[in-house]
């Protein structure tokens, strides 16, 4: 099977360190398979979103040379398919509607079945996945072996939510499916995602990509850098500060003779091999 990798950014802010590491981690990837890389803006959570952040994170990345094969996929525009995929969970009896309000829920991090005694008239309920007692295991081609017992370490997840939003597990999964994506390269805080999304890709019949979770990007401090951006700025007007502070977390050679983006990925690439990327789960930004 070809190749299909892709970059899925969440409109909610400009290009941070952390996402550009992605960006140019699994577009690495995909060239150096001979495969494709696509883009897909994961815009279906309005009240988190910045407005002006899909365009500007979307014209950031050719400056730093991440060209993309196919016009970006806006899952604003895939609220019929994540319907379907709801709908035909409904059908088989795979969902269940849960009005449990966060108070309900605080005791405790799992829904635990009250709810179901409890319709709240006129109250839209958020929707669940019936999640059983499963032991869900993949190869992570950076991490190593994983495993997870999706009861104790999920319990029913929400995939619609009160507000009607589809949960970013099910419309990650649709369109995982829908780009045609054989290798999803990410960072390692959705680690903990890729359980529920294979199980998910299970219910609905749909294929498992490969998985390759990047090492998160970390401040001074220890703390995840997407919380101090300041401190990291991306700026795409002079893009080879971050660019090689990017090939370099990623332990990939980044001269400090070479003036272009597209140039240093060119090396970078002559140079790559999955082997050779960084194993651990976290590090210093650098
Ligand atoms: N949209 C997610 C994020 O920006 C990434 C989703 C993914 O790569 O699966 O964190």
């Amino acid at each position: 099977m070809d190749y299909r990798g892709r970059f899925a950014p969440s409109p909610t802010g400009h290009l941070h360190f952390g996402s550009l590491v992605a960006a140019v981690g699994s577009w690495l990837c995909a060239r150096h398979a001979g495969g494709q890389w696509l883009l897909r803006v994961e815009d279906i959570d309005p009240p988190r979103e910045m407005p002006g952040s899909a365009e500007s994170i979307l014209a950031a990345l050719p400056a730093f040379g991440l060209t993309a094969d196919a016009p970006p996929l806006f899952q604003s525009t895939r609220i019929a398919a994540y319907d379907a995929a709801f709908e035909q969970l409904k059908a088989a009896g795979q969902v269940f509607p849960c009005w449990c309000s966060r108070n309900d829920l605080a005791g405790g991090l799992h829904w635990d079945g009250q709810c179901l005694a409890a319709p709240v008239e006129g109250r839209a309920p958020a929707w669940r996945l019936r999640v059983p007692d499963i032991e869900i295991a993949f190869d992570d081609a950076l991490q190593g072996p994983q495993r997870q017992n999706l009861r104790t370490a999920a319990g029913d997840f929400v995939i619609r939510r009160v507000e009607g939003y589809y949960a970013y597990q099910l419309a990650c999964v649709v369109d995982d499916a829908y780009q045609g994506i054989t290798q999803v390269v990410r960072g390692n805080d959705l680690l903990d995602s890729t359980p529920r999304q294979i199980y998910l890709q299970r219910c609905l019949g749909l294929p498992t990509p490969g998985y390759m979770h990047l090492p998160l990007a970390l401040d001074g401090s220890g703390r995840k850098l997407s919380k101090s951006e300041h401190a990291h700025p991306i700026d795409p007007t002079n893009p080879l500060p971050a660019l090689r502070r990017a090939l370099a977390f990623l332990d990939l050679p980044a001269s400090p003779l070479t003036r272009e983006p597209a140039a240093l990925l060119t090396q970078a690439l002559e140079q790559f091999s999955a082997e050779r990327l960084p194993h651990c789960s976290e590090r210093a930004a650098g």
